[in-house]
């Protein structure tokens, strides 16, 4: 009979824990019977000591199994969905899944709420009045045979250890490891249920992984757990140093959104988008164009049939904020950095996010960015709009923002936004 103790020893002394083990303790901490501090020192040796591929394959297996799975079966057409590491401004899922079910795939996409600086697709859909994130599975199978797609909470009973760890890692220090960060994430998605998986691994200042060669490893550990575990998986590593489009919030990544689907979008965004989409296409073994059905409309008329169909008003008009405030460029010149992270921590200050997983977020706070990298500014000129319904949040926020705008003589390098694909 394992105990807990032992198996601390043995991972802080850099040994390796054998599969009944990882089994047992994952059940025995999901059950209660392992206590907080435990895993909190195993968590600690693992961030210092990793995971092997073994360790790492069982740790995701009674992850996996600590709940329950989503029976996708009787949905007709090839599921595939998409995860993003999160991103400033990652507004991608909301155009992406509407995309993808237009070209005739099924894209159940079980989503979390935002953390600290990165938002969560959740919180920005609730912006719409009427839209429910809580879904029981029954009516996730509806929606998604009635619309193609569905984005929604992610029930209590799938990976329920997880939850608790990540809840944990929160607090001890724990979350930035790559076998926890990797088993944490493809635990959820395999419990999910879909058959193939493309992973949006972000790299950069508004990232978590701000190092190429970090965010590589994560990829190619995620994409080899999925594929062990049946999942068709692949990933793109994507620039994140800059906000992606415009928009950073909630109700306003939900304007940008849906003028990408009426084919305005910003380039970077389109340009990621249409990527993923690609391969998730490729993925599902499906033969469509995904330009054709952005210009055509058919992923606009999917997302409005998936917004209604969770309730929402896809034509009710948007919360918006009271106040306003801009921030000028410091000087003329080319545009040639605006920092992704600064403007995703002005964007939380400002209400767009929440600091502990209770906090309630604001649908209209965020941050708009008038000027984009590569553009050509004249001192003063508004950069970034700043939003709020509080007043007193304004000073917080213009003190992220210090030194994020740079303005120079040379416009910047131009850079693709996908900088790798991993199969
Ligand atoms: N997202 C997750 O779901 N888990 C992690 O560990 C990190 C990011």
């Amino acid at each position: 009979m394992a105990d807990a103790v032992d198996l601390i020893r043995a991972k802080r002394d850099g040994g390796t824990l054998a599969e009944a083990d990882i089994r047992w303790l994952i059940g025995a901490y999901t059950a209660g019977t392992v206590a907080e501090e435990q895993m909190s020192a195993l968590l600690m040796a693992i961030y210092f000591n990793g995971l092997d591929r073994f360790e790492l394959a069982a740790w995701t297996e009674a992850m996996i199994s600590s709940g329950e799975r989503l029976d996708l079966g009787s949905i007709p057409a090839p599921t595939v969905d998409k995860h993003s590491t999160g991103g400033v401004g990652d507004k991608v899922s909301l155009i992406l899944a509407p995309l993808v079910a237009s070209c005739g795939a099924a894209v159940p996409q079980l989503s979390g709420r935002g953390l600290g600086h990165t938002g969560g697709t959740l919180d920005k859909l609730e912006s719409i009045p009427g839209w429910r994130a809580a879904l029981s599975n029954t009516e996730i199978v509806e929606v998604l045979k009635a619309t193609g797609c569905v984005i929604c909470a992610a029930g209590p009973g799938l990976a329920p250890a997880d939850r608790r760890m990540y809840a944990l890692r929160d607090v001890t220090g724990t979350v930035e490891s790559i076998p926890l960060i990797a088993s944490s994430i493809m635990s959820k998605k395999i419990a999910e249920g879909t058959s193939a998986l493309v992973l949006d691994v972000k790299v950069g200042s508004g990232a978590f992984m701000r190092d190429l060669g970090a965010a590589r490893e994560l990829a190619h550990t995620m994409v080899e757990l999925g594929n062990a575990h049946g999942v068709r998986t692949s990933a793109l590593l994507t620039r994140m140093d800059t906000p992606l489009g415009r928009a950073v919030g909630n109700s306003v990544e939900v304007e940008e959104s849906v003028a990408t689907l009426r084919g305005d979008g910003p380039p970077d965004l389109v340009a990621v988008t249409l990527a993923l989409a690609a391969e998730m296409l490729w993925l599902a073994g499906l033969d469509a164009d995904p330009v054709s059905a952005l210009s055509e409309g058919r992923a606009l008329a999917t997302y409005r049939a998936m917004i209604a169909a969770q309730g929402g008003d896809p034509d009710a008009e948007l919360p918006v904020a009271r106040f306003t405030e801009v921030l000028p460029s410091p000087g003329s010149g080319w545009l040639r950095r605006l920092d992704a992270r600064a403007v995703g921590v002005a964007a939380w200050r400002l209400g767009a996010g929440r600091a502990r997983k209770e906090d309630p977020v604001s649908p209209s706070a965020g941050v708009v960015c008038l000027a984009t990298p590569g553009e050509e500014v004249i001192a003063g000129q508004p950069v970034l709009e700043l939003r709020s319904d509080d007043r007193a949040r304004f000073e917080r926020a213009q003190e992220a923002l210090r030194g994020a705008i740079e303005v120079g003589s040379q416009p910047p390098e131009p850079a693709g936004i996908v900088l790798e694909r991993i199969r």
